[in-house]
């Protein structure tokens, strides 16, 4: 996949004579062969246009959400929780984000090696989207760290949820046990 973010406006009708694709204000083009691909890239190159070339699949696709309600069910009745934060929220409410964020792994070499490693070739499996709340979303943003993964992936387990809030209510029983004690 090739993709062009910035570019001027008198070579918009060269792009699309190029077999680019418009697609909210960026233009793309999938390749057969990364052969196909190098060779585009060294025509833009030529022509002194800023492109970005990354792996087929790693371009967010408008049925992720489908995706994830498909493979990923509700932890209690229609409640999922927050990756991130724990709070629990109805299905409706929820936004489904990507552990690995697609702008960062349309730029890593490392984060397409580990999409690789985790046998995913489109970045919407649901392998790489769970649940989180509308704060956390915006406040992760495109960040990745190991914390963030690793959160991702459990969020989606229901033995995660039942230890986390069991933790929480020893947590509470204690504390209030010990209130008494004093
Ligand atoms: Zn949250």
């Amino acid at each position: 996949m090739v993709e062009i973010t910035s570019y001027e406006k008198k070579i918009k009708k060269h792009l699309s004579f190029l077999g680019f694709v418009r697609v909210e204000n960026k233009y793309k083009q999938e390749f057969a062969t990364k052969e196909e691909a190098d060779a585009m890239c060294n025509l833009l190159d030529t022509y002194n246009i800023s492109y970005l070339e990354y792996p087929n699949g790693i371009v967010r696709s408008n049925d992720y959400r489908k995706q994830f309600y498909q493979n990923i069910k509700p932890i209690i009745g229609s409640w999922y929780f927050c990756a991130y934060c724990g709070k629990p929220i109805k299905e409706e409410a929820l936004t489904v984000d990507h552990i690995l964020s697609i702008r960062k792994a349309q730029k890593s070499k490392f984060l397409q090696w580990i999409l690789l490693k985790m046998n995913l070739d489109d970045i919407n499996d649901s392998k790489n989207l769970c649940a989180c709340c509308k704060k956390c979303n915006q406040k992760k943003g495109q960040k990745v760290s190991a914390a963030y993964v690793v959160r991702g992936i459990l969020s989606r387990k229901r033995w995660f949820w039942i230890t986390y809030y069991l933790l929480i209510l020893i947590i509470i029983i204690w504390v209030i046990y010990n209130i008494g004690n004093i």
